[in-house]
């Protein structure tokens, strides 16, 4: 913990951008501004830091951009930044620049990043961002509502057309290794199987078998979710099609699920962050991640959040399963 009187704190986004860090970037600068402090926009994430590639911000450069997806700071991965000599620069660049105080949105790679700066004496923050929801020590993750409200949106209307076709459709969703948001979104538009990489399947105990039993029961149209953590979707398609003899289409949802506007959760979750980074700077400390836990914004040191381990939510699986007949 340290505290000397902060001047200047750099806010960047990092990794995948998610909708809603538009509006964590706004809470953080128009904290700074309360606080006496100047905001400093970095762009492409730590490449910004390395290369000086930065804007003084003002109350009045993050007008009007809560509502959009995206990152106004753009996004970016960097290499040179996992090496020794990339956090040196990246610290030198802050020590030269004042700044003295660091806001990250993005993922755990993001937070390791700021782990190692920290270490290098710049006072780090993170912010959970990713539509994936899969950081360990946060149960929500900025994004996450939006996506999922587009998946359902673009679902619903697939089913119009499938249900007058009378057909099958298999929908893979990102998620990456994770199934949280297959889940979710399976879970709320009602599908008949939901496959994610946490679960095993069985493919004619847990699909085939539900949809011919449907089928029985003349209900006319089938939605499988895949999370893209399992793979081999457009396969997993072919094979229920040959085993139930069923017209059965693939659609891979794809990276249309990062845009859009935020839904009013992503908003409120990103500004509450948002204020929380900067006060948790102010406060003198350092290595943290600003976390949602027990329905409460807090803070958590980096190093703890990267040794959690993030399980599916079982019993929304149960859910799922126990009411797709
Ligand atoms: P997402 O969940 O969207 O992938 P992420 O933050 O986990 O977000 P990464 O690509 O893993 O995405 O990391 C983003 C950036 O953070 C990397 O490009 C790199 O600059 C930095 N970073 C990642 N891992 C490390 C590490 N071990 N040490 C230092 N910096 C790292």
């Amino acid at each position: 913990m340290t505290q000397k009187k902060l001047r200047r704190i750099g806010v960047l986004t990092s990794g995948g951008d998610a909708p809603g860090m538009n509006a964590a970037i706004r809470s953080v600068v128009r904290t700074c501004i309360q606080h006496g402090i100047v905001p400093i926009g970095i762009y492409r994430g730590y490449n910004g830091l390395i290369h000086s590639n930065v804007v003084e911000l003002n109350a009045r450069s993050v007008n009007g951009i809560t509502s959009r997806g995206g990152t106004m700071l753009y996004t970016a991965r960097c290499e040179e930044f996992r090496t020794k000599e990339g956090v040196e620069r990246a610290a030198k660049t802050c020590r030269y620049l004042g700044i003295d105080g660091l806001v990250v949105i993005g993922g755990d790679g993001t937070f390791r990043g700021a782990r190692d700066l920290s270490a290098e004496g710049i006072n780090t923050v993170g912010i959970p961002g990713t539509i994936d929801n899969d950081i360990a020590c946060t149960d929500y993750s900025i994004g996450f509502d939006t996506a999922a409200n587009t998946a359902i949106e673009a679902i619903d209307k697939l089913t119009d057309t499938m249900q007058s076709h009378e057909r099958i459709s298999v929908v893979e969703l990102m998620g990456r290794n994770a199934g949280h948001l297959a889940l979710y979104v399976g879970l709320a538009v009602g599908a008949t199987a939901i496959l994610v990489p946490e679960h095993p399947f069985d493919m004619e105990a847990d699909i085939v078998e539900k949809i011919r039993e449907g089928h029985y029961n003349n209900k006319r149209h089938f939605i499988v979710i895949v999370a893209e953590g399992v793979g081999h979707t457009t396969e997993i398609a072919q094979r229920i099609k040959e085993l139930t003899g069923i017209e059965t289409r693939v659609t891979i949802m794809g990276h249309i699920q990062r845009g859009g506007s935020p839904s009013a959760r992503d908003r409120v979750m990103a500004s509450r962050m948002g204020h929380y980074a900067v006060k948790t700077l102010l406060e003198g400390h350092t290595n943290q991640v600003v976390v949602y836990r027990n329905a409460l914004v807090q803070r958590i040191t980096i190093d703890e959040a990267l040794q959690m381990k993030k399980d599916l939510d079982f019993y929304l699986y149960e859910v799922a399963r126990d009411i797709s007949i």
